[in-house]
């Protein structure tokens, strides 16, 4: 699991996607307030893998040890009947995301923050890299794994792996099981966040990226939609074609790092002198 030597950052891009960067900066020039939505591609390179892209860990069209689907064994039903189950696949995740560092694509939308009026972050992923990053409005749609609560009392902690976690742990203060405050399958949104979704989307953005996810959720596709009636431009980063891929103004198919990393090198190249 290593990120991107820097020098994998130098690439060369494909004449479409060179003329996809420009009109992205095009784009940006003009931009006050940005939002990108992401998923696991976001975070695969920095080394943690996909939920179906190649080398993914919890490929669903394969079933897991207990013979279940990953949908199922990550599910709330199975939570509350075998919580054991469903925490031996959490610590494979948390396993998998351990030790990852934040990459170049992270922290370019982490600087984007100094230089617009509002950038907001719509990610699916769980591991935390937005916020290490240090992007400012991060709305983590799916929860994150190093929060921890108890299921019957309020007791809340942070930790930063699940590494010496008892099978399944439990709560110091009343024994019930603990979970990650991560949203299972079969689970509803926290409705906070939605609402805080919703009063971004409300006041609207100038630029919509999506980048690296397969673009299944209705929520997750919904923002591209809202910039799209708006007469906003919306911006695909995958190198993997998607439902939106045909949809979206501009369309990369380089790695989000790179793809992001030549974006800002072109902005900022621009930025100062006006
Ligand atoms: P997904 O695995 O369904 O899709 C990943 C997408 O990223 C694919 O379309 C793939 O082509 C693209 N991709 C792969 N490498 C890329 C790269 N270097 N740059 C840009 N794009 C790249 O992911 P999803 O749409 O986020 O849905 C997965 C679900 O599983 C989410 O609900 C998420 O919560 C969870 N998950 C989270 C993590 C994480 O926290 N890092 C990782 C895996 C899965
Ligand atoms: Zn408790």
């Amino acid at each position: 699991m290593h990120p991107p030597r820097p020098e994998d950052l130098a690439v060369e891009l494909s004449e479409e996607d060179a003329r996809g960067v420009e009109r992205v900066v095009q784009r940006l020039r003009r931009a006050r307030r940005v939002l990108a939505v992401t998923g696991a591609g976001m975070s695969a390179d920095s080394g943690v893998p996909t939920y179906r892209g190649v080398g993914g860990l919890y490929r669903s069209d394969r079933p897991t040890p207990h013979g279940f689907s990953i949908e199922e064994v990550l599910s709330a039903p199975m939570f509350d009947a075998h919580p054991d189950v469903t925490w031996s696949y959490l610590k494979e995740i948390e396993r998998a995301c351990r030790g990852a560092r934040p990459n170049r694509g992270h922290e370019v939308l982490a600087e984007m923050d100094d230089y617009f009026d509002s950038v907001w972050i719509l990610t699916q992923n769980v591991d935390g890299l937005h916020q290490a990053a240090g992007s400012r409005n991060v709305i983590d749609v799916h929860g994150g794994l190093h929060a921890l609560r108890c299921t019957r009392c309020d007791f809340r902690t942070r930790v930063d792996h699940y590494e010496g976690l008892d099978d399944p742990p439990r709560c110091p203060t009343c024994e019930a099981v603990l979970r990650p405050d991560v949203v299972l399958f079969g689970e509803s949104l926290d409705p906070d966040k939605i609402r805080l979704l919703q009063i971004q989307l409300t006041k609207g953005f100038d630029l919509v990226f999506s980048i690296g996810t397969s673009s299944l959720f209705d929520y997750i596709v919904a923002p591209l939609r809202f910039a799209q009636a708006a007469g906003k431009p919306t911006v695909e980063i995958n190198p993997d074609f998607t439902a939106m891929s045909d949809l979206v103004d501009v369309k990369i198919r380089a790695r989000a790092a790179v793809a992001l990393d030549r974006i800002w090198a072109d902005h900022l190249a621009w930025w100062p002198h006006t």
